[in-house]
């Protein structure tokens, strides 16, 4: 394939291996930093010799915890490998799109457990909130020799790692701690699960071992007036400009302890019949790990590693039993997490109608004004007012309890595709409501998740139908009838009387 052939991304991605090339041929670059260089995990985005500094300084995005960490066990390592200290910089902005106080509160939490956990391995932790932010002025106020991020495909995140790559004077590496296998490594979007599946399975063995955990060997003391602010306070104190009209949910808690506790419960009592009772939106039968994932309090390959852990440890029939679970869950936190990932890494339009493959929007063409049967305000939906009782209980789900089953998800967003003028306006509305109120919201998964249910993305074509066109489609029906749907409605609340 030519240059110009490459999307925009994959250019991108062969200018940062061009990056890595001139790294490990640069003189002034100490050969055991080349060899750290050499993981796959790594992007050099600023490539050159460390500075002459005082501190290497891992700034903390999306992989917010201070174990089972790609990004931090190579901050340390570099750290180590230049006798320097090591310090974790986290900027606590106020202003991210979509996250209201139900998101904050969750991070504030985890934030303190990824103190802790850094305290342990020796490695200092920095937060600052505005207007005391700013990334350029911490990695200067540390006299900072190098930078190593870490990776998340979504737009803004990506536009700042650009933006820092940029404007620093001294080397920036990122590594990618969200996945088991490096997204960069896919080259391309993949078309489907199918396609994905065989390439992601391939390269388990290689990427899913243990982590190293290292510990600093020369430990980070605060610089005598360094600003910090402290994470056990309210991070979004004097916040004027700040959406708190979500409410934190009383039942989650964030951070790495409370997600661990969570996958030990789930192991024990949910794993064995994970493949049966995963579409059971009535039980509690899945890991709901999604929200830690999500601010990166625990890593997909923390939870695989005990899945397997405990696949390993049974006998007989309950080692028959446990592995076809942990093949129906590897499914999903393998297959259609890491589609997700590359699904957004790789299509810039990854929430809109323009994403759609030829197929889908020829059908959408086709069948995108036809005639609904009904049509709801946001506001109708947002209250869970509308005359089906089993969409509105997951409706209630998400705003009372900030995560939705898998299944009701699916379900809920084809019908907003039956009650909204067209898919366009569809998409505005699930992604706000999803991310307004779902703990695991602005998630690849789900600009994914969206666009498999409103644009049959990853989906195949089905019987042409009024409004679907040949999209998949869910009828309140056969999809009531598939569990115990009064149970769920029971639970979450049917219809509130307004039809
Ligand atoms: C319309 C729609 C919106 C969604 N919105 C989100 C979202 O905002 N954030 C989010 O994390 N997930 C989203 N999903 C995907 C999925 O519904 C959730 O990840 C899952 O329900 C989380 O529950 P769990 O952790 O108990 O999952 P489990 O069944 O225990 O699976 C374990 C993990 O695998 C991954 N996973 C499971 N199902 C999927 C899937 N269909 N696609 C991608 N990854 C998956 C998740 O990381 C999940 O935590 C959405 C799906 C749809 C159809």
């Amino acid at each position: 394939m030519s240059e110009k052939d490459l999307t925009e991304v994959q250019q991108q991605d062969a200018a940062y291996a061009g990056l890595a090339e001139e790294l490990a041929k640069d003189a002034a670059v100490p050969e055991a930093l080349k060899v750290l260089a050499e993981d796959a995990r790594v992007t050099v985005r600023r490539g050159g010799a460390p500075a002459r500094g005082k501190a290497v300084v891992y700034w903390m995005q999306r992989a917010q915890r201070g174990r089972d960490n790609h990004a931090l066990d190579k901050a340390v390592d570099v750290a180590n490998a230049l006798g320097l200290p090591c310090v974790v910089y986290f900027a606590c902005i106020s202003n991210f799109k979509s996250a209201n106080l139900r998101h904050y509160a969750f991070m504030n939490e985890g934030l303190r457990d990824v103190e802790e956990e850094c305290k342990a391995r020796g490695v200092g932790f920095v937060m600052r909130r505005p207007p005391d932010e700013d990334h350029l002025r911490f990695f200067a106020d540390v006299d900072a020799a190098m930078v190593i991020g870490d990776e998340n495909p979504m737009r803004a995140p990506e536009q700042w790692r650009k933006h820092v790559a940029e404007k620093l004077k001294i080397p920036f590496w990122t590594v990618d701690a969200d996945v088991v296998v490096p997204s960069k490594l896919l080259e391309k979007a993949q078309f489907s699960a199918a396609v994905a599946r065989p390439r992601l399975y391939r390269a388990l063995p290689e990427f899913l071992v243990p982590y190293a955990n290292p510990n600093a060997q020369h430990e980070w003391k605060k610089p005598r007036g360094l600003l910090t602010d402290d994470p056990k306070l309210d991070i979004t104190r004097g916040w004027v400009d700040f959406d708190r009209s979500v409410e934190p949910v009383a039942a989650w808690k964030g951070g790495h302890h409370a997600a661990v506790k969570r996958l030990k419960v789930f192991i024990a009592k949910m794993l064995e019949s994970y493949d049966r009772d995963r579409n059971k939106p009535e039980t509690d039968g899945t890991s709901k790990m999604s929200p830690y994932l999500h601010f990166g309090n625990i890593s997909t390959m923390t939870i695989l590693l005990a899945v397997d852990e405990a696949v390993e440890q049974a006998v007989g029939a309950e080692k028959a039993h446990l592995q076809a679970a942990r093949d129906s869950f590897v499914n999903e936190i393998v297959t259609w997490r890491e589609l997700a990932v590359n699904f957004v890494r790789y299509q810039p339009e990854y929430d809109s109608p323009k994403c759609a493959d030829n197929w889908a929007r020829e059908t959408i063409r086709e069948h995108d004004l036809d005639a609904r049967e009904r049509m709801y305000s946001l506001k109708v939906l947002e209250a869970g007012h509308t005359y089906d009782d089993l969409w509105n209980a997951a409706q209630r789900q998400m705003v009372d309890y900030g995560w939705m089953h898998n299944y009701m998800r699916m379900y809920w967003a084809k019908k907003i595709v039956e009650w909204t003028p067209n898919v366009s306006v569809a998409m505005k509305v699930a992604i706000h409501l999803n991310d307004k109120y779902e703990l695991d919201g602005r998630d690849p998964n789900g600009y994914a998740g969206i666009a498999w249910s409103m644009l049959g993305k990853f989906d195949r074509a089905w019987f042409d139908r009024p409004v679907f066109g040949k999209r998949r489609y869910m009828s309140g029906a056969s999809t009531g009838k598939k569990f115990d749907s009064g149970a769920y409605v029971r639970r979450w609340g049917g219809s509130q009387g307004l039809f």
